[in-house]
């Protein structure tokens, strides 16, 4: 990002990405790990830190790890190891956490940014750059307890204490706060997709420390490095930085230094607050952990590629060739990795008897409205895919109009009935029987000498007339198409 200032500034933007694991237990013990659990009761002395309880690893927390890694093109060493990261913290009474230090289990890596990532108002604009982020590393750990704090008292819950954890430490290659909003979309769509995590910021599944620097253009090395600590949504981290970025720029542009510091972010009123200033670097005196071995990570590997799944952008292509979708309707199915399994379930269940085409118009345009506005996710549908591919069928097959299919759709939503039962119900059955349509085609065409007398004079419109009071006189029953061949051979052919 250029900021015309005087003189212009640089900015430079690196994140530190903390996403819990979707693992059924914790990192080193076998207490379960769930999210809104009454506090205090998924606990044992590993994850409370009592002294000698030993650690023993999860190994689906090594697997997820490496896939994280394949995904986002990292390198596996061939050996990665635990280490104990010493430091005091009231949530944490082992007063050391289990993590990986100089021999992480992934090295290097990058997020691809899409344009879909960006937020929307920019997506049609220069800003929204399809670039690679490189990654540093990415690292395995536990999380800590989570404290609260009320009018005069604080409580820890322990339940999240020792949830697997990676560190996802992005170099500082990010250059605006719509880059940084569109890294950890396109972050969070790989985590999901591979079933790696939930990535819900909202229940603290996925946090995020920012560092930013602003330079003047013409200086070579970065800027001071201020961290902002622990925002818990994408939109806020936009804000934060656009906030830090100008507070900066200001700062300089009046010749004031900048200094190391870590800053607290209020989404409320819009501003950074100084939390600490960094006087030197943190000891935190790490060595391995004596009670873990280092792990050879071949065999992760072998693991991990066997689960690796089709990647977002890679499944966006596919969608394109493979089902002449255009490349919007793709992008809108594929963002949302529950939406694209929705489309493919329906699509294996049509077994092409519909084309894939009609079914992303239903879903983007009709399921996605409606569930919109009742507020459901696709998961929650009450509409299945199953649901869905009988209803579009009987539109195909002319049982009902692509009319009478909406209504059917809407009473879906509500009923959760089948199709074709509401079809009954309602009697809507479209008139495909000719005989039946002939007799309509007869009584309109003798009812209406004047209108007949001007289409065969020429005037084309006039069909659509009489077409339409077939469809009346049939309460909307009859086939359309049908009725418009029928009354042209009734017409022409007298
Ligand atoms: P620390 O030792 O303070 O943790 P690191 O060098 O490990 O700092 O970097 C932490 C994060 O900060 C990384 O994501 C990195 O890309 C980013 N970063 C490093 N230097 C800068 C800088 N000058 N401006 C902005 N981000 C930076
Ligand atoms: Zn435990
Ligand atoms: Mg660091």
């Amino acid at each position: 990002m250029h900021l015309e200032k005087n003189p212009p500034y640089l900015v430079t933007i690196g994140l530190e990405v903390h996403a819990q694991l979707k693992t059924k237990t914790k990192m080193f013990c076998s207490c379960p790990v769930e999210y809104g659990a009454e506090p205090n009761t998924h606990l044992c002395p590993v994850c409370l830190g009592h002294p000698g309880a030993l650690p023993v690893i999860n190994h689906e927390a090594l697997y997820l790890t490496t896939l994280a890694g394949l995904m986002l093109s990292c390198e596996i060493p061939p050996i990665c190891k635990f280490d104990r990261k010493n430091y005091f913290y009231p949530d944490m009474p082992k007063n050391y956490q289990i993590s990986q230090f100089d021999k992480p289990l992934c090295l290097g890596g990058s997020v691809p940014l899409h344009e879909r990532a960006y937020p929307k108002e920019i997506q049609k604009t220069e800003t929204a750059q399809e670039k690679q982020i490189r990654l540093t590393r990415i690292h395995l750990e536990e999380d800590v307890a989570k404290s609260f704090h009320f009018e005069s008292t604080s409580g820890i819950d322990f339940n999240r204490a020792g949830t697997p954890l990676i560190e996802i430490v992005s170099e500082p290659d990010i250059t605006s706060p719509e880059e940084a909003f569109a890294y950890l979309n396109a972050l969070r769509q790989i985590l999901i997709y591979g079933n790696i995590s939930d990535a819900d910021m909202e229940k603290g599944q996925m946090r995020c420390d920012v560092n930013v620097s602003v330079r003047p253009v013409d200086q070579k090395e970065f800027g001071t490095k201020i961290e902002l600590k622990n925002l818990n949504s994408i939109s806020g981290v936009r804000r934060a930085l656009t906030f830090e970025i100008q507070r900066q720029m200001d700062l300089l542009s009046r010749g004031e230094k900048l200094s190391q510091e870590t800053r607290r972010w209020d989404d409320d009123r819009g501003e950074t607050t100084l939390m600490r200033i960094k006087e030197s670097a943190h000891d935190y005196r790490y060595f391995p952990d004596p009670d873990l071995l280092p792990i050879h990570t071949e065999e992760l590997m072998a693991i991990a590629k066997k689960r690796m799944p089709e990647l977002p952008q890679a499944k966006c292509t596919r969608l394109i060739n493979d089902y002449e979708l255009s490349p919007y309707d793709a992008a809108v199915l594929t963002e949302d990795h529950a939406l694209v399994t929705y489309f493919e379930e329906a699509i294996r269940l049509s077994s092409q008897k519909v084309r894939p085409k009609i079914l992303a118009n239903w879903i983007i345009n009709d399921l996605l409205s409606a569930l919109g506005a009742a507020s459901i996710s696709i998961i929650e549908s009450p509409v299945t895919p199953e649901a869905l591919v009988e209803l579009t069928s009987l539109i195909e097959l002319g049982t009902i109009s692509g009319r009478q299919g909406k209504e059917v759709f809407s009473e879906m939503m509500i009923s959760q009935k089948s199709p074709s039962s509401i079809v009954q119900e309602k009697g809507l059955q479209q008139v495909s029987d000719s005989g039946a349509i002939e007799g309509f085609c007869d009584s309109v065409i003798e009812a209406n000498p004047a209108v007949v007398a001007d289409f065969k004079a020429g005037k084309e419109a006039a069909l659509n007339f009489l077409k339409g009071q077939v469809m009346k006189l049939s309460k909307g029953k009859a086939n359309p198409g049908l009725a418009g061949e029928i009354l042209l051979k009734k017409i022409l052919g007298e």
